[in-house]
């Protein structure tokens, strides 16, 4: 399995900004290793101009930070799979702790982006992690639980597994420069994976679980040495190509 290296820029530069950020990019990561795969959550304003920059034979997939359940229609403000792909996109976040939170973004909903955007031929990354408040009250697997139970609850059984990621992020550690110690880390990786196998049976190994909340250059190589952790997924510490190209390369 390929380790997923994903940057998530949230709501973060212009057009021009993000060219030459994946100009620089496919260069550093000319000699990248075959093991590994890197791919960019970009704004929906910049996703074209990024695929243009990219080269045939670039080693970067291109995301969308979230998309909308129906091919087209009256949903004023939002994008669907086919736009996302139409711009160069192979892959799409469903979940992000932000739209949970700041969106009020359900389990429900989460689950009805997830199964369509798969359908629709994106492949996906549905993020899932628990707040400081639930871990302190002992229900991290409970809320993992109920956001795997529903986000997934419509992505059909023979899913192709390599197409269907979870990242685990943490809340609390989502942008406040306060990582998952290695422990955390192991508990909550494993407690994805053993949902992923009740849901999944044995595909379930080939699915990838991403780590994520304030990946660093420092600490990246730590973090991807852990069982059960296949990827990163980087918010402000992928802004920077610099610090980018470092953790990719951990
Ligand atoms: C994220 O938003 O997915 C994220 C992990 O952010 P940060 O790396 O800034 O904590």
């Amino acid at each position: 399995m390929k380790l997923l290296m994903a940057a998530n820029w949230k709501m973060h530069k212009t057009r021009a900004e993000a060219v030459v950020f994946m100009r620089e990019l496919a260069g550093r990561l000319s000699d990248l290793p075959e093991d590994r795969e890197v791919a960019v959550f970009a704004p929906f304003t910049a996703l074209g101009a990024c695929s243009d920059a990219l080269e045939k034979g670039a080693r970067v997939r291109l995301g969308g930070q979230d998309c909308w359940a129906a091919e087209q229609g009256a949903f004023t403000g939002e994008i669907s799979p086919d736009m996302l792909r139409d711009c160069g996109c192979s892959l799409v976040l469903t979940g992000h702790s932000e739209r949970r939170a700041i969106l009020g973004e359900s389990n429900a909903l989460v689950g009805e982006k997830t199964a369509f955007a798969l359908a629709s031929g994106l492949d996906v990354i549905l993020c899932v992690g628990e707040t400081l408040e639930q871990r302190e009250l002992g229900a991290l697997e409970a809320v993992l639980a109920r956001q795997l139970e529903e986000g997934l609850a419509g992505v059909p059984a023979d899913v192709v597994p390599e197409r269907l990621s979870v990242a685990y992020e943490p809340v609390w550690a989502i942008g406040t420069g306060r990582t998952a110690g290695p422990e955390e880390v192991l508990g909550a990786h494993a407690l994805v994976r053993q949902c992923l196998r009740r849901r999944f049976g044995d595909k379930a190994a080939e699915m990838r679980v991403l780590y994520g909340g304030s990946v660093k250059p420092e600490n990246a190589a730590q973090i991807i040495s852990l069982d059960n952790v296949d990827g990163l997924l980087i918010g402000g510490a992928s802004l920077q190509v610099e610090s980018f190209a470092r953790i990719v390369t951990a």
